[in-house]
C-alpha cells in the first residue's frame, strides 16, 4: 500500500488524493491513514456513518455516491466534509436545510454526468447553469466545484474528451475544484485539469 500511495501521490502532484474506501474495513483504513492519507471517500450512507463514528475525527469524509435527500440529516449532523455527489435543485435545498439546522457550512460539489449515460448520476450540462445559480443563493452552502465520472471506455480519447469538457465547465464557472479520475483513468484526469481524484482499486486492491 505504501509504495501504491506514494507512486500516485508522485504523478498528481498537488492534486487532493481521495482513498475509496468502500466495502473496505475499518483495519484498511486505518493502515491507509496510517500512511498519511487523510481523506476518504464513501458511497453509501449508512456504511459512511458507521464508518464516522468509529475512525479518527480529523479523517476528512467525501460523499461520492448517490445521495438520497431522507439521508442527507445523517451526514450534515456529522462531520463530513465535502459532499460531492449533489444533482438536483431538490438535494442541494434539503442539504440547506439541514446546514441551517445545524448551524453549519456545507461544502459541496456538483456531480455532472458528462458522459451522458443514463446509468451514470449527476446533472446533465443542460441543467447546469440551473443548478449553479440556485445552489449560489443558498445560504449555508459552500459550492467548491464540479465532480465527474469519465465516460465508460476503452477508448481513451473519448475518456480524455469528457474531461476536457469538465475542465471547460469548471473555468467557466469560476470553480476551484475538479473531482475526476479513478484508478483507471487518473492520470488522464489529471492531464486535463483535475485537482481532485478518487482511487479505491488501485489502493486497496479489487472490491467483492
Ligand atoms: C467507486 C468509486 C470510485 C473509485 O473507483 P476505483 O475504480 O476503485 O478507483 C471513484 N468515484 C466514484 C464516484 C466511485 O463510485
Amino acid at each position: 500500500m505504501n509504495s501504491v500511495i506514494n507512486k500516485i501521490r508522485s504523478e498528481i502532484g498537488n492534486a487532493l488524493l481521495v482513498a475509496v474506501s468502500k466495502t473496505k474495513s475499518n483495519e484498511e483504513i486505518l493502515k491507509c491513514y496510517n500512511l498519511g492519507v487523510k481523506d476518504f471517500g464513501e458511497n453509501y450512507v449508512q456504511e459512511l456513518v458507521s464508518k464516522m463514528d468509529s475512525l479518527p475525527n480529523d479523517i476528512r469524509w467525501h460523499m461520492i455516491g448517490h445521495l438520497q435527500t431522507n439521508k442527507v440529516k445523517d451526514i450534515v449532523k456529522r462531520n463530513i466534509y465535502l459532499i460531492e455527489s449533489v444533482d438536483s435543485i431538490k438535494l442541494a435545498n434539503v442539504i440547506n436545510k439541514e446546514a441551517i439546522k445545524n448551524n453549519k457550512i456545507v461544502n459541496i460539489l456538483i456531480e455532472v454526468n458528462i458522459a451522458e449515460e443514463s446509468s451514470k448520476t449527476g446533472c446533465s450540462v443542460e441543467e447546469l447553469d440551473n443548478l449553479i445559480n440556485e445552489v449560489k443563493n443558498m445560504s449555508n452552502i459552500n459550492l467548491m466545484g464540479l465532480m465527474a465520472i469519465g465516460t465508460h471506455s476503452e477508448n481513451d480519447s473519448e475518456i480524455r474528451d469528457s474531461f476536457k469538457k469538465m475542465k471547460k465547465l469548471k473555468d467557466k464557472y469560476k470553480l476551484e475544484y475538479l473531482s475526476m479520475g479513478m484508478s483507471h483513468d487518473y492520470k488522464i484526469a489529471i492531464e486535463e485539469g483535475s485537482n481532485i481524484v478518487r482511487i479505491g482499486t488501485l489502493i486497496f486492491g479489487k472490491r467483492d
